[in-house]
């Protein structure tokens, strides 16, 4: 079998390599710049399951269970030191302590802090403006451009064609299969077709009449000079604030702070936005006052691929037999990048997802309009 896999970021080279582990002997890569170069190499490297919808929850819940597994296969490196949900007003601590009965009935063990805690663990939170905090202890971040090209390298060395620089300009079909993708830098044939090219998608899937909508929200994450380790969770979240600013400290001693900033979809990402710092530092300055005294050394644009709902768009595109998707992941794709590599290979390989919930994660949702709901998209 022959399988075509537009796009070189974490999803389709994790495609890639599931389908080679269950033995399929011709797989091609292609993407239109450098492994990596979408919103992959531009992301936080942070993971958790602590989030909003049943979909969302077991499937990182099983993500997380397969990156801590590639720890041994891979040697990829993970650290769960947390994700702390920092609340400012009462009533979201009450909102949280909701959300914890619902992780519980997926086997997420968050839980709700008080300031005290708080304080304990965060010795440099201003515990003043902190009415408590939810706390989920298995999430985490992982350095990713090491863990990415452990990735890439075991990829290429199970036989899969990574082609760079190759850009799929459009897909041809007949009937109900898709025969060829027309690239830059030639025509590839394949028996099966997976577009895991972020934004880039519903650009290469319109060539075949299917829409998809994914917009390329733009993201902008400021990052620090080292500084020594100051904060112990893997992520800090003010989620009161509107944007939900958040913090990680990367394991360069470099912290990397981020909020949601109001911005043009699909923007140049060349473009640079000024306001940005004191819009993402200031909250973060007065909920970790030694910030104050660390310098931001660069910055830099990415995309969040968005859907409506929040949650990527999985599976088969009908009316073709033979054209799959992994896109739209909304701000979590570094996360998902095993359990989407997983099911994928089990979509095309067996015909249907391994996880059964995964199927409520189609195209086929923006239809009929049974959009799933995710609350917690953090930025
Ligand atoms: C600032 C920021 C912070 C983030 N933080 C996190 C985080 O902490 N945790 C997390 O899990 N996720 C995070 N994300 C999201 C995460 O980075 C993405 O969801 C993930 O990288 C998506 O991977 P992908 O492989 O699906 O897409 P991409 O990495 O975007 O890869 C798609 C590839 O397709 C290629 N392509 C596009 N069009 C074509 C074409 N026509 N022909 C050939 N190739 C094409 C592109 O060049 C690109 O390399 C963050 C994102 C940003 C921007």
């Amino acid at each position: 079998m022959r399988v075509l896999v537009v796009g070189a970021g974490i999803s389709g080279l994790f495609i890639a390599y599931e389908l080679a582990k269950r033995g399929v002997r011709q797989v091609t890569v292609v993407d239109e710049s450098y492994p990596g170069s979408g919103a992959t190499l531009r992301n936080l490297g942070c993971f958790r399951s602590s989030f909003t919808s049943p979909e969302h929850v077991v499937l990182m819940k099983e993500s997380i269970s397969e990156w801590l597994k590639l720890r041994s296969e891979l040697g990829v490196s993970l650290e769960q030191r947390g994700y702390l949900w920092v609340a400012r007003k009462p009533e979201t601590v009450e909102a949280f302590k909701r959300l914890v009965g619902f992780h519980h009935d997926y086997g997420v063990p968050t839980r709700i802090m008080d300031v005290d805690e708080v304080r304990e663990l965060e010795p440099g939170i201003n515990y003043r403006i902190v009415a408590g905090a939810m706390l989920d202890p298995t999430a985490g971040r992982m350095p990713i451009l090491e863990n990415f090209i452990k990735l890439y390298l075991r990829v290429k060395s199970l036989g899969v064609r990574v082609l760079p620089y190759t850009k799929v300009l459009k897909l041809e079909g007949s009937g109900s299969r898709v025969t060829k993708a027309v690239t830059s830098r030639g025509d590839i044939e394949a028996d099966v077709f997976v577009v895991a090219a972020g934004g880039g998608s519903k650009r290469i899937l319109k060539t075949v009449g299917v829409e998809v909508p994914i917009v390329d929200i733009p993201r902008h994450p400021l990052v620090t000079e080292p500084y020594l380790e100051a904060i112990r969770s893997a992520l800090i979240i003010d989620w009161d604030t509107p944007g939900s600013p958040h913090i990680t400290q990367n394991e360069h001693g470099s912290f990397i702070l981020a909020r949601d900033l109001e911005d043009t979809p699909e923007t140049s990402i060349f473009s640079q936005r000024v306001d940005a710092f004191p819009h993402i530092a200031k909250p973060l300055i007065e909920l970790l006052p030694f910030l104050a005294k660390v310098n931001v050394v660069r910055y830099w644009m990415g995309y969040y691929d968005m859907t409506p709902d929040h949650h990527p768009i999985y599976g088969p595109l009908p009316p073709y037999e033979n054209l799959f998707i992994a896109a739209g992941f909304s701000g979590h794709g570094m996360m998902m990048g095993p359990v989407t590599g997983r099911l994928i290979a089990s979509w095309i390989l067996d015909g249907r997802p391994y996880i059964e919930i995964a199927s409520n994660l189609t195209a086929e949702r923006f239809k009929t309009g049974r959009l799933v709901k995710e609350l917690a998209v953090i930025g």
